[in-house]
């Protein structure tokens, strides 16, 4: 069994080349922001306040959640409810910073994705896969690209639902206070930066596929 990890900030395309290597590999994929995301949406819903931590703990140590590792149906389930479409609310994407900010809450996020990753092959994607949750991956990627690349894509992606000053403030912001968590802007030993700013998906792909090979997980 192997895993890939690939760790980047907003809008590197992490989430689609972790997807087309698992697809190309007959791999499965782990989406961690998406557990991030999720644990947000719950305690949106249950109307725990974002300055209550002890709440937050309780809330991430005993949801029932449910994420697809499909790279073709990605799919995540709270309690059996649907909340795909939910965590990609600009609301959830500010809310998240309240759960990724406990300490707490990531060591319950990481010992689930451990459990999940050990289960089979997988590319994982995140901030802290390469150096915390698998720093033993046979391949790490800290995949970067230049802020405008980044808010373009971004951009693209959630179309009239946000404005200039909340995009820049998703991308911008969301990096800032995210790397006083986890270092993802510098690459931890062992980890290849691959700059994603003046490259395609496939191209992306086509690179960790080599650093796959050179690792000896696929011919
Ligand atoms: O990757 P995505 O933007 O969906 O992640 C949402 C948020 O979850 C990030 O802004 C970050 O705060 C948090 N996160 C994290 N560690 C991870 C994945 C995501 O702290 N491994």
């Amino acid at each position: 069994m192997f895993t890939i990890a690939i760790d980047g900030p907003s809008g590197s395309g992490k989430s689609t080349a972790a997807r087309l290597t698992a697809r190309r590999l007959g791999a499965q994929y782990l989406d961690t922001g998406a557990m991030y995301r999720a644990v947000a949406v719950g305690c949106l819903d249950s109307g725990i306040h974002q300055d209550d931590p002890v709440a937050i703990t309780d809330y991430c140590r005993t949801m029932d959640l449910d994420i697809s590792t499909d790279p073709d149906d990605q799919h995540i389930r709270l309690a059996g409810r649907d909340i795909t479409a939910a965590i990609r609310e600009p609301e959830v994407s500010a809310w998240v910073r309240a759960v990724s900010t406990n300490p707490d809450c990531r060591e319950e996020l990481v010992r689930r994705q451990r459990e999940i990753i050990a289960s089979g092959d997988f590319v994982a994607e995140g901030r802290d896969i390469t150096t915390v949750v698998a720093p033993d991956a046979a391949v790490r990627v800290l995949l970067t690209a230049d802020p405008q690349a980044r808010m373009r894509r971004r951009g693209a992606e959630l179309g009239d639902k946000v404005d200039a000053a909340g995009l820049r403030d998703q991308i911008i912001g969301r990096d800032l206070a995210d790397s006083t968590l986890v270092n993802f802007t510098v690459a931890a030993d062992g980890v290849v930066t691959i700059d994603s700013t003046d490259l395609t998906p496939d191209q992306v792909v086509a690179q960790i596929l080599l650093l796959a090979h050179r690792a000896g997980i696929v011919r």
